[in-house]
């Protein structure tokens, strides 16, 4: 088993959907990520928190197995969000965003932390996912998460560290805005000619395609019976794709294809409820078994 290294936020989030609506729940990119990646192989977290943020939270990070020697506790308040999904439930529209701690952070990467399997630079600031990368001695995967908060404000800084990382993982609306061009393949295209070896598109209820010079490969998303909050499916998504791809070392093709029905398997249970309320109940069985289950929905050879 590899150790797996993320950066990103660790946040109170406030979410309306047509199904419901929290307030100051746990939320959080390196949140969602590291809870998902954390059934598959050793993770390593690098954070901020505010003095605001209960030992609840912690404890449940702790009991999944997650080192927190990178979560730096500050004086001040934990990073906010908040944020509405209409009815089709694909995209969420941001109302607010708080920095507060996150503001002025700048990552400490504990000595352990400095060689990892894997890095997962998750949705933060892109000047710190390039920090955080440059600190480190740069393991043989290391994948990407943005969103348009930092495609809007830090374009140059974003694309200074995808110029030196291997998979970006972003979602539909957000990699039209990073390629300026409202063609997923022309995208695609156009952020492999300038670094990443691997592209993989999140366009949640359709699925996933990962592009890369081998051609594309297609996964759909797990159909569900009810689907309550979206938030938190992409990072969730990305924390199986990266721990799966952690633990099995096998980055070929096929290794990579696994490694994405994995993130699509934990990413359909993450959408089931609010926050990671899905996720604190979640068993490998349960896994195991939606993974048999998404061999049968995208099989159609021999079929007897
Ligand atoms: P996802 O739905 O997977 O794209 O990610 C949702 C998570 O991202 C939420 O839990 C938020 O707390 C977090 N988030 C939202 N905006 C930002 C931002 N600008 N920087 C870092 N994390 C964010």
């Amino acid at each position: 088993m590899g150790n797996l290294l993320v950066v990103g936020s660790v946040a109170f989030d406030s979410v309306k959907t047509p199904f419901g609506e929290v307030s100051n729940v746990l939320g959080g990119s390196a949140t969602y990520f590291s809870t998902s990646a954390s059934f598959f192989t050793q993770v390593d977290l690098i954070a901020v928190v505010g003095d605001d943020f209960p030992n609840e939270h912690l404890q449940f990070l702790s009991s999944r197995g997650i080192n927190l020697e990178g979560l730096e506790r500050r004086p001040g308040k934990t990073f906010r969000w908040r944020g509405e999904y209409s009815y089709q439930l694909n995209e969420a529209q941001t109302l607010e965003t708080h920095l507060n701690v996150l503001e002025t952070f700048r990552p400490k990467i504990p000595t352990p932390f400095t060689t990892p399997t894997a890095l997962f630079l998750g949705n933060i600031d892109p000047e710190l996912q390039l920090d955080v990368l440059n600190k480190v001695t740069r393991p043989s995967v290391v994948a990407l998460d943005t969103m348009n908060f930092w495609i809007d404000s830090k374009r140059d800084a974003l694309w200074k560290v995808l110029e030196k990382i291997d998979i970006l993982i972003i979602n539909d609306g957000e990699a039209r805005a990073l390629g300026q061009d409202p063609n997923l393949v022309q995208v695609a295209k156009t952020i492999l000619s300038r670094g990443p070896k691997t592209v993989i598109i999140k366009r949640g209820e359709y699925g996933v395609l990962m592009f890369h010079h081998k051609g594309v490969f297609g996964a759909p998303a797990y159909p569900l019976e009810a689907v309550k909050d979206p938030t938190g499916a992409g990072d969730t998504f990305a924390g199986g794709f990266m721990g799966y791809l952690t633990a099995s070392g096998n980055y070929s093709e096929s290794g990579l294809r696994q490694a994405i029905i994995f993130g699509s398997v934990m990413a359909s249970f993450n959408v089931e409820a609010f926050s990671l309320d899905r996720m604190k109940r979640l068993t490998r069985e349960e896994i195991d078994e939606r993974f048999r289950a998404f061999k049968h929905l995208t099989h159609f050879d021999n079929l007897s």
